[in-house]
């Protein structure tokens, strides 16, 4: 707890950014190449936040290597969804996309190139031509280190636009005063453990996924949800927590991630038998089917006897047809992965894969100016003044109950360019801080001093690794009533367990105990989202398949869900199925 002879000191700056993944950085640099007084906070230095690791691409229809359009990346987009994604911000996206791109290359992004000299595409899953036709190349990728390449590049150019960072900065909660208004935050500098109130106009939530709520993970250690817990506590209910994103093709009983890039230079997957078993499942698009159903399928041949290995636990992507120079030129990342986890070279030998927690698709209400929606308290619905989300922490919904590989980067680097537009009109609407009082900020405080230091209780890493073993075992891939029921009856004694971990411990500083007790806070609120949500759901959509109920039922199911933490309540609301401009595609069987 701060000390009370020496009051927490208060910056002032027109709009803080939480996160500088992809969809903060383009939210600042667009702030501060118009000359806001903008703060970035980090709880890592900015270029090792989680998009560093996006390896396959972002979508956009350049048509430099198949034909394409932007229309047909709609259709495909809203097709992937299963048809839970607001059309309109589909198609806002979908166009965005192609000038998104160029600004990227613009800014110095090194994409690989075609012969010709323009940007390299390669085909991702649930790609088609002309509405549902032949497969398209639409993922334009700089090797397989494309986030890499896009993260450095807007850091860079924030520097140089004079955006100004607080590196290895924990948020801990958002400030609001009584009318619900955003006020900034309250941080936590990790290295000293001193408090520091960061006052503005407007507030953006780019805190990215939540990853580490599952064992099994391709998330990095710090995506822990923050975000989502912190808008949860500011009385802003999450959308759509049931559908969570199983990446088919994880290194099995590792997590790390084979891009699906891999399959889409021509790699494929092949079961016990050596059967190429996606033939059965999605004919026409084999291994290229949406993840969700990619991943369904490879957990079906396990559950009926025709895994690989000794203990039939896991199935083969196989590159070794490709040649050496496919696989080390255009997969070099994978192909390091490979060599260091696996002592394998995957141009020679085949890769154990298995579905692993990738992304997700739910998060923090938004429209599409990446403003925070949230129920009204005299009304349906109303915008949260000064606080917006963008990236895989908000839910637009661009991505429905599934989301397209190649579609995330784009997702963060849209809306994190609207919110940054936004935020400049709603800055010059409203140039004068809101004033805060020490009451406001009383709440964060208070979440800072919740446990007690005397070395009691029990550790933070057992309460964690229960709890996202609970998370695995009863939100997986595969999902039913009685299972999940029983998740959230032994959550809810885990939220009583971390009301007393301890922070003491003999290997680690208090300091980064007390982040990793905040982490986890943060993750069971999150993971009670998730499971509440995957509860009330019944039907199958998506990447949320329930056993008893295995039919997608647009009937009774064709709304968004919202969790609130409040009495952990169920509310649902409309999906938009307008676009802006074309007409709407409605619902149909989904077949890849
Ligand atoms: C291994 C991997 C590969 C992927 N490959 C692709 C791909 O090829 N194509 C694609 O489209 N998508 C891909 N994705 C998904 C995509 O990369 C992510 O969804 C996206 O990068 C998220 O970006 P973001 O800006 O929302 O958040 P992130 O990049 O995760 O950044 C979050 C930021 O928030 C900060 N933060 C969080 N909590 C706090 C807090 N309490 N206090 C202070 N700061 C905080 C972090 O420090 C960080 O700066 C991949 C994901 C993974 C995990």
């Amino acid at each position: 707890m701060p000390d009370p002879l020496r009051p927490i000191p208060h910056r002032r700056f027109d709009a803080l950014i939480i996160g500088a993944g992809g969809a903060g950085l383009n939210a600042a640099l667009r702030l501060a190449s118009a000359d806001l007084r903008v703060a970035v906070v980090s709880k890592v230095f900015p270029t090792r936040s989680h998009t560093v690791a996006a390896q396959g691409g972002v979508n956009a229809a350049l048509a430099n290597v198949l034909p394409d359009d932007w229309h047909w990346h709609m259709f495909d987009t809203v097709k992937g969804s299963d048809y839970l994604g607001d059309q309109d911000a589909i198609e806002y996206m979908c166009r965005e996309a192609i000038p998104t791109v160029y600004e990227l290359e613009h800014a110095g992004v090194p994409f690989s190139r075609i012969d010709d000299g323009r940007i390299y595409q390669r085909a991702f899953g649930g790609q088609s031509q002309n509405f549902g036709g032949d497969q398209a190349a639409r993922t334009c990728a700089a090797a397989d280190r494309t986030g890499h390449a896009i993260l450095h590049t807007l850091y860079q150019q924030n520097v140089r636009a004079r955006t100004h960072f607080f590196d290895e900065y924990f948020a801990i909660d958002l400030i609001r005063d009584e009318e619900g208004a955003i006020l900034g935050a309250l941080v936590l500098e990790i290295e000293t453990g001193e408090t520091l109130v960061i006052e503005a106009k407007a507030t953006l939530l780019a805190t990215g996924g939540h990853g580490q709520v599952f064992r099994t993970t391709t998330n990095a250690f710090i995506n822990t949800g923050d975000g989502m817990a912190m808008a949860l506590r500011a009385g802003v209910p999450l959308m759509d927590m049931e559908f969570y994103q199983f990446h088919p093709t994880g290194v099995a009983g590792k997590g790390m991630l084979i891009t699906e890039g891999a399959r889409g230079e021509g790699g494929y997957l092949i079961n016990g038998d050596g059967e190429r078993f996606m033939e059965r499942y999605a004919p026409r698009a084999l291994d290229l089917a949406s993840r969700d159903v990619v991943a369904r399928s490879m957990v079906t041949e396990i559950r009926e006897g025709r895994g690989c290995g000794p203990n039939k636990d896991h199935v083969m992507l196989r590159l070794d047809h490709l040649g050496a120079d496919v696989v080390h030129r255009r997969l070099p990342g994978i192909t390091d992965i490979c060599r260091v986890f696996l002592g394998i070279d995957p141009a020679e030998q085949p890769i154990p894969v298995f579905p692993t927690a990738h992304y997700a698709m739910g998060g923090i209400p938004t429209d599409r100016f990446a403003r925070v929606v949230a129920p009204a308290r005299h009304g349906p619905e109303e915008i949260v003044p000064g606080l917006y989300a963008a990236g895989e922490c908000a839910c637009v919904s661009v991505h429905g109950a599934n989301r397209l590989g190649g579609n995330s980067l784009l997702d963060i680097l849209v809306f994190g360019r609207a919110a940054g537009t936004d935020i400049l009109q709603y800055v010059a609407e409203n140039p004068n801080h809101r004033p805060m009082r020490d009451a406001d900020i009383e709440p964060a405080l208070t979440r800072l001093g919740r446990w007690d230091r005397s070395g009691e209780g029990e550790s933070v890493a057992a309460a964690k690794a229960d709890l996202r073993k609970l998370m695995e075992d009863h939100c997986g891939v595969f999902r039913d009533d009685a299972t999940m029921a029983e998740g959230v009856e032994k959550l809810k004694a885990l939220r009583q367990r971390v009301e007393h971990v301890r922070l003491k411990d003999q290997s680690r500083t208090f300091n980064t105990a007390r982040i990793e007790a905040l982490e986890l806070d943060n993750l069971v609120d999150v993971g009670m989202a998730t499971l509440m949500s995957a509860l009330h759901r019944q039907e199958s959509r998506g990447a949320h398949s329930r056993v008893d109920y295995p039919e997608r039922d647009d009937e009774q199911w064709m709304k968004h869900s919202l969790y609130a933490r409040d009495g952990d309540r169920m509310d649902y609301k409309p999906v938009r199925t307008k676009p802006l401009t074309v007409e709407s595609f409605p619902p149909k069987a989904r077949v890849y």
